[in-house]
């Protein structure tokens, strides 16, 4: 592989991960210079190693995510969590000004990080199934229809181009540092670890308010960086 460059990844409290990305424009989209950008945000999101990457977090306020989750990733996981988690192998691609639509709203909950919050994860729940419309590379239309681990990727990633970072939507009393997740809290379903955690809180405490589901709690796969 050809590494065109690694970029620096901007981190939680930089306010460009704050602020509502701009749209591009077709022509913007076919410049020379952009496809080296995507090219450089490639490399930088398989340096980290993560599955997205959207452009605020490398300091860029354009609508503009990358994504790939490799079957070489995927094999390292146990079969059951790579079931449970419905995660199927991610194509790498570009998308340019994507919008996003639930299809399928039953929350799913596990545990994902960020390269802007490293070394921490957070059980996030996020929707089943999406609808994902953008342009391509080549300033052409794509849909794409998502469930599982591909759906929470693109949720994560079209959240930056809205200056929403995963710790807006976690379960905050979840939050841990990575290591502290693969110490005390791996294998556990996402209800479990909720209802431990739970224990000895106020009764007014508001994220207690959330209801945990059924889905099991997974490796600490940051989703920029799986385990994004
Ligand atoms: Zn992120």
């Amino acid at each position: 592989m050809v590494v065109a460059s690694v970029l620096k990844i901007v981190q939680v409290g930089n306010p460009v991960l704050r602020q509502r990305a701009r749209a591009l424009s077709r022509d913007e989209i076919l410049a020379p210079s952009m496809s080296l950008l995507v090219e450089k945000m490639r490399d930088t999101m398989r340096d980290a190693p993560g599955v997205g990457l959207a452009a605020p977090q490398i300091g860029e306020s354009l609508q503009l995510v990358v994504v790939e989750d490799r079957p070489e990733l995927l094999e390292m996981l146990d079969p059951r969590e790579r079931a449970l988690r419905e995660r199927t192998p991610l194509p790498f691609q570009a998308l340019f000004n994507p919008r996003l639509a639930v299809v399928d709203p039953t929350p799913v909950t596990f545990f994902e990080g960020c390269l802007s919050f490293a070394d921490f994860v957070m059980l996030v729940p996020r929707a089943r199934a999406v609808r994902v419309e953008a342009l391509d590379h080549q300033a052409n239309p794509v849909i794409l229809e998502l469930r599982g681990w591909p759906a929470r990727i693109l949720q994560h990633e079209v959240d930056h181009l809205r200056g929403v970072v995963c710790v807006d939507r976690m379960h905050s009393r979840s939050l841990c540092r990575a290591s502290e997740h693969a110490r005390h809290w791996q294998g556990q379903s996402a209800e479990a670890v909720l209802a431990t955690l739970a224990e000895g809180a106020l009764e007014t405490d508001p994220d207690l308010a959330h209801e945990a589901n059924d889905n099991e709690a997974n490796d600490a796969l940051p989703l920029d960086k799986p385990p994004a």
